[in-house]
């Protein structure tokens, strides 16, 4: 009896100055152990919670159940809608593991943790604690999320690259169509530039396209509205909530823009201007498209269109005059 009350003494204190978060309930969710680096993350002294259910006030600013309670009550299923990551491998297994931004009320500020809560039980199989430990990955996590960022970023630009583009359209295409509200797409492609990299060189063209690049997205003013480089010396703007007219009235002010820029393309002419054609399509009422693909495709086939008929214009589907 002694040993083994010596043994639990020292399990208690190896948790209590183990290097990681952990605070520990009993099987009714009451906490038994808070140990020291739980104090430092939460800035809650043990006392204050020992033997009490306010685990929760180390982490948030509202009562709410911690992974452990969840542990307790079997609630796997409710780690999704608590979580912002639900990362338990096998659904099934007791063992839960989830990532989320906690506010600690006491320790101040925002901290990105990644949680684990599993049960003890005894020789029979009963459970007779939780134990939660938690991590501090904040930076680890800011730092991921501005690779998420810089991925869907054109990096000669700054603005959003294609990846971002088809995966905004994607979303917003499931919007408009299960909502019933317009949505536009723009695709622009610069006029000759091949002629204006050949006559002032490729890094000229890069300056140009950055120059582009800024007076397209100040033309795209709706806080919805994306701009990104759809490729080369192409680009493509997404205008939610826009039928077809709202959509040419945007590239024409686009067209405009550039034109009022006066960039020359001396590859065409002493005073050629550089210009833009652009092709426009909706979801609209008049327009009721059936995929997304029909959606790029007959804005992508207007542009052809704009090709075709001159460049440094606007052309919607079916090659109908729009600017
Ligand atoms: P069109 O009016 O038919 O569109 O003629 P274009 O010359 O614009 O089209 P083409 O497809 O023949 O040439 C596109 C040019 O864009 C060729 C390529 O060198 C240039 N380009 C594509 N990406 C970049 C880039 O990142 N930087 C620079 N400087 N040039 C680029
Ligand atoms: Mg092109
Ligand atoms: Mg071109």
């Amino acid at each position: 009896m002694k040993a083994k009350k010596h043994h639990s003494d020292f399990a208690v204190r190896l948790m209590e100055h183990l290097v990681v978060p952990t605070f520990v309930l009993d099987r009714t969710g009451r906490v038994i152990i808070w140990n020291k680096s739980c104090e430092r993350l939460t800035g809650i002294p043990a006392s204050d919670v020992i033997g009490t259910k306010r685990h929760w006030t180390g982490f948030y600013t509202e009562k709410r159940p911690c992974l452990a309670d969840l542990v307790i009550a079997h609630g796997a299923s409710q780690i999704p809608s608590l979580y912002s990551v639900d990362c338990s491998p096998d659904p099934d297994r007791e063992v839960f593991s989830a990532e989320n931004w906690c506010h600690l009320p006491i320790a101040g500020g925002l901290r990105y943790l990644a949680i684990d809560a599993g049960p003890i039980h005894d020789e029979d199989g009963n459970l007779i604690a939780v134990v939660e430990t938690l991590r501090d990955i904040t930076i680890q996590k800011e730092a991921q999320d501005k690779l998420e960022v810089l991925a869907r970023q054109d990096s000669l630009t700054g603005i959003p690259n294609r990846r971002l583009f088809d995966e905004y359209l994607e979303g917003e295409w499931r919007i408009a169509t299960a909502t019933d509200r317009p949505l536009a797409l723009l695709m622009i492609d610069i006029d000759h530039f091949k002629a204006y990299n050949d006559t002032l060189g490729h890094l000229a063209g890069d300056h140009c396209l950055k120059r582009i690049a800024e007076l397209i997205s100040a033309q795209t003013r709706r806080e919805c509205d994306v701009c990104a480089r759809y490729g080369g010396e192409e680009f493509a703007v997404i205008l939610p909530h826009t039928d077809l007219s709202g959509a040419v009235a945007v590239a024409r002010r686009i067209v405009r823009a550039v034109d009022l820029a006066r960039i020359r393309n001396p590859g065409m002419g002493p005073d050629c201007r550089l210009t833009m054609s652009i092709g426009a399509s909706a979801y609209d009422a008049e327009n009721r498209l059936a995929t997304l693909d029909e959606l790029l495709g007959s804005a992508d086939a207007a542009l052809y269109a704009a090709k075709q008929s001159g460049r440094a214009c606007v052309r919607t589907p079916g090659s109908k005059l729009a600017a």
